[in-house]
């Protein structure tokens, strides 16, 4: 831990697995930077303190949801009812936290939020409390994000479903059909969304990305450049390698199933297919059957995270035949919620089966664990875009999720030559985001820039 900063900065996640796992890594990392940290969560998917930081304050704010607005399925809806409710009790608690404030030793020098979570721009600015951006997904599904009034001037948006295989030649190598979308929402309200999170960083004291300059170098450079050049952006991930040491179970809402690592300890190495779509996406009952008999005929061992929810409206036991995972006990192990970080760094996974997240497809990537792509939606397929075509770290499905390519996908990546090149490509690009954490490292150095920055404010 480094001397005290005598400041205090305030961070309040977007209140899902995915933007809180990276929101209290940041604030790790800058708590061993010297600052002290209040977080302001709400109680809506609520944080248990008890098991994070205890070196932190935390705040929490109440969101009541009516048994009408929590049914609502449509996420972009979801996400809007969310944002109004949680407007005034922020606004209290930021209230309450800047009146303690006056006498305190370590004045607080900035709010971090979410760019989803819109309302923290007005409410900041009344307080004249600087904020700065965190954007939890990668630089490059953002500069997509941010082209977004371009990509509807051109006619890519909505997207056009009979152009589906075309490459749009304004995003290279992305194709019309990774353009970010979203199931049951209207493409208009998705539209809006996505612009109006796109404009936030721009009246902001900054950005920053969980992400490093060998990985997305040029979509930095071009958000830098084309999009918001009066605003310092900083890239200092992969986060969970850049603190010290926080066990990912602390910030996990669900709870992980250890069985998974004693699981794998009886697994030869690199013999494992790991398969989880994260805390959202959902698949429907066909594709499911596709998943587990493509697993099944792959002859490799696996082990799957079937969350509470992920299959749609169905119990997914019932589906499965009579005597399914009984038959495939020695090679299956299957679990509510995995300590992901942990799994993917034992020896015995050797392939990633994954919906693209950001989280997960770094995580992936740290650990120089090769991935099979199925992206659901919004910022997963690009992601998956560039792991299969950029970085060539993985393999995407192109087709959906049907048995027998799923059956081949597996071997090329665990059996046969190709996975081999894969696997070895994943390993320097694993390389590549250790030296960037390393003193004088991309990463290191900006967050040297991010602290000097946030002392400055
Ligand atoms: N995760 C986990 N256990 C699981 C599945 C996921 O701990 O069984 C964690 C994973 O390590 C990652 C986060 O949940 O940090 C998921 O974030 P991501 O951006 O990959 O996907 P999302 O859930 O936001 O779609």
């Amino acid at each position: 831990m480094e001397q005290k900063k005598g400041r205090r900065v305030i961070l309040f996640p977007l209140p899902f697995q995915g933007h809180i796992n990276p929101t209290l890594e940041l604030a790790n990392i800058l708590h061993s930077k010297g600052f002290s940290i209040a977080i302001i969560y709400t109680n809506f998917n609520s944080l248990n303190p008890s098991t994070l930081n205890p070196h932190f304050t935390y705040h929490s704010i109440p969101v009541d949801f009516t048994e009408n607005e929590a049914s609502i399925k449509d996420p972009t809806l979801q996400l809007s009812v969310l944002n109004a409710k949680c407007v005034e009790p922020f606004r209290e608690c930021l209230a309450g936290l800047l009146s303690d404030d006056v006498n305190s030793k370590d004045p607080i020098a900035c709010l971090i939020s979410d760019p989803i979570f819109d309302f923290t721009r007005s409410v900041a600015e009344s307080f004249k409390l600087p904020r700065i951006v965190l954007r939890t997904g990668g630089a490059a599904s953002f500069a997509v994000y941010a082209a977004f009034p371009l990509l509807k001037d051109k006619g890519y948006l909505p997207i056009p479903d009979s152009r589906l295989e075309e490459p749009v030649t304004e995003l290279s190598p992305i194709k019309v059909k990774d353009l970010p979308r979203m199931p049951d929402c209207d493409p208009e309200d998705f539209y809006r969304l996505i612009t109006n999170m796109a404009n936030e960083p721009k009246a902001s004291h900054g950005l920053i990305f969980n992400t490093f300059e060998d990985l997305e170098g040029q979509a930095l450079a071009t958000l830098r450049r084309e999009y918001y050049p009066n605003i310092p952006i900083f890239s200092l991930g992969p986060f969970h390698k850049c603190g010290p040491t926080t066990s990912s179970s602390s910030t996990s809402l669900q709870s992980q199933d250890q069985s998974c690592i004693s699981w794998l300890n009886t697994q030869a190495p690199k013999s494992v297919a790991y398969v989880s779509f994260g805390s959202v996406a959902k698949i429907n009952q066909a594709q499911f059957l596709e998943v587990a008999w493509g697993l099944a005929n792959s002859g490799q061992p696996f082990l799957w995270v079937i969350r509470p929810g992920l299959v749609q409206e169905s119990d997914w036991l019932k589906m499965l035949p009579n005597g399914f995972l009984e038959a495939l006990k020695e090679r299956a192990h299957v679990v509510k919620w995995a300590p992901q970080k942990e799994v993917l760094a034992h020896p015995a996974v050797g392939v990633f089966w994954t919906h693209c997240g950001w989280n997960s497809t770094l995580e992936s990537i740290c650990e120089g664990v090769p991935m099979i792509c199925t992206p659901c939606f919004s910022d997963q397929m690009v992601d998956a875009r560039f792991v299969s075509d950029v970085w060539k770290v993985g393999l995407q499905l192109e087709h959906g999720i049907e048995r027998g390519e799923v059956e081949r996908t597996i071997r090329r990546l665990m059996v046969e030559k190709e996975g081999e090149e894969i696997k070895e490509r994943a390993l320097k690009l694993m390389e590549k985001a250790n030296l960037s954490l390393k003193e004088g490292g991309s990463s290191y150095q900006s967050l040297d820039g991010l602290v000097n920055h946030i002392l400055s404010l």
